[in-house]
């Protein structure tokens, strides 16, 4: 039996991969390091070499403006649903070098975890979708599905690049769905899906109220740049939370019944964060629980103020000017660029008119929503209601996961994630870790996932024929 036979190669096989994985690990592709160029390359070609082993036919480096996209596809086949794997192969800093117990690129392995730098973020997720492959190759001869794999390495910068990329090749990353390894499916004891992450606007605030600043028993002739910002910043929100920009809710999603369902279902625990980060009170729009308002309502807030003196002891000062950061999380089906358009208009109306006022525009991302409706959906729930413990639960993202949007918005198709990482990794931190356990299954739910979409199929979405 097909199922039972993919099972087995990855059980024989698990010890070398490992083996693979730790090499890979030792490369230090740290995208954001000018001085590790050379490294992201190699991690790119490391890649395309195991993806060759892995018996991908095509497997290449594609340049782009900054580091190199890695790109495979398995020969077409005619009438199968086309799947597009994302990961990325590039790693955050390991800074602060102090705290960690063993070098972040010297992998080690410790109670079923590997230690190293972009173990969970994602090094073990690339290995994971090149696996699930794999296993089909060697054991089948041929993929039941066509797959192209997308592996980039500006993740952990903010993907300046991919947007262009994949303008730029439509026709060669055409599919009917995307097949996210960036992040995980839960456990086999509580399997998750994740649902939705929320996108970004960001921006920045400058007031001047004089071409200097000033003495204070200037007080009552000259305006101040600070009390200005404060004047623009309170204005932003009300008293409950509920952002007073016009048009900000407009294209907000309202919550629907289901929805409200599924969120409460999430195995996420709003009182034990409180307690766990000393916060007396959640705050927001009371309309909402606290999980509903952190994964599926809009967010304003003040990141960074800074003006005036700062000092010890006192300056009788007038500053002449004053600064601030925003940032927004959005959610479905809200645009970056038009909710910054909005901010920005309303922080120039509030303004009062002894002041000027600069909106540097920022970051920006889409949000994405996976519609429960959809049939990759219900795949992955019989998939993992097969191969975990229970039945899958609901997970929705309170971050920020900027691909998946830029995917829907330039090739309009939907994205499931399947890896084997989970939150409590110390992704970004020192001592990140990778569970191999979760290594193993993953490989097994990408495989199996991959081989019940060729048996479904893809109903409802339109399959694309790609030579
Ligand atoms: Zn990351």
């Amino acid at each position: 039996m097909t199922e039972a036979s993919i099972k087995e190669y990855l059980d024989a096989g698990q010890g070398g991969f490992v083996a693979e994985f730790l090499e890979f690990l030792r490369i230090p592709s740290i995208s954001t390091a000018p001085e590790r160029t050379a490294d992201v390359r190699k991690a790119a070609e490391w890649t395309v070499d195991r993806m060759h082993k892995a018996g991908f036919g095509e497997a290449r480096l594609l340049e782009t403006g900054g580091h190199p996209v890695v790109y495979g596809a398995s020969p077409h086949q005619a009438g199968k649903p086309t799947v597009l794997i994302y990961c990325h192969y590039d790693v955050q800093p390991p800074e602060p070098l102090e705290l960690w117990e063993t070098p972040p690129f010297e992998p080690r392995i410790d109670g079923g975890c590997v230690f190293a730098r972009g173990a969970s973020d994602t090094k073990g997720n690339v290995l994971v979708a090149i696996l699930a492959c794999e296993a089909w190759l060697k054991t089948q001869g041929a993929l039941p599905v066509n797959v192209k794999l997308l592996f980039e390495g500006e993740e952990e910068v903010g993907s300046p690049s991919l947007a262009t990329f994949i303008e730029q090749n439509r026709d060669l990353l055409a599919c009917d769905l995307v097949i996210s390894a960036d992040g995980g499916v839960g456990t086999p004891a509580q399997p998750l899906i994740s649902m939705s992450t929320r996108g970004l606007a960001g921006l920045q605030v400058r007031v001047q109220t004089a071409a200097t600043d000033l003495h204070s028993g200037n007080g009552g002739l000259a305006p101040n740049a600070l009390h200005a910002l404060v004047v623009i910043l309170a204005s932003l929100r009300d008293e409950t939370g509920r952002i007073l920009v016009e048009g900000f809710y407009d294209d907000v999603l309202p919550l629907t019944p289901e929805m409200r369902t599924l969120i409460a279902g999430m195995p996420l625990d709003a009182d034990a964060f409180l307690r766990q980060n000393a916060i007396k009170a959640s705050f927001g729009e009371p309309d909402y629980s606290p999980v509903e308002r952190s994964v599926a309502r809009p967010t304003l807030e003040l990141n960074g103020m800074w003006g005036g003196y700062q000092g010890t002891g006192t300056k009788t000062v007038i500053p002449r000017e004053a600064y601030a950061k925003i940032t927004c999380r959005l959610v479905a089906r809200q645009r970056p660029e038009t909710v910054m358009a909005q901010v920005k208009r309303h922080i120039e109306a509030v303004c009062p008119d002894y002041a000027d006022v600069s909106v540097q525009l920022q970051d920006g991302a889409f949000p994405y929503l996976l519609p429960s409706d959809h049939p990759g959906v219900a795949v992955l729930q019989r998939v993992l209601t097969r191969l975990g413990a229970q039945p899958p639960a609901a997970r929705m993202g309170g971050g920020t996961v900027p691909v998946m949007g830029m995917l829907k918005a330039a090739l309009d198709v939907e994205t499931v994630t399947i890896g084997g990482s989970q939150g409590d990794e110390r992704l970004h931190a020192p001592n990140e870790f990778y569970r191999l356990a979760n290594f193993r299954w993953a490989q097994e739910v990408m495989a199996v996932y991959l081989g019940e979409l060729a048996v479904s199929g893809l109903a409802g979405t339109t399959a694309v024929s790609t030579p």
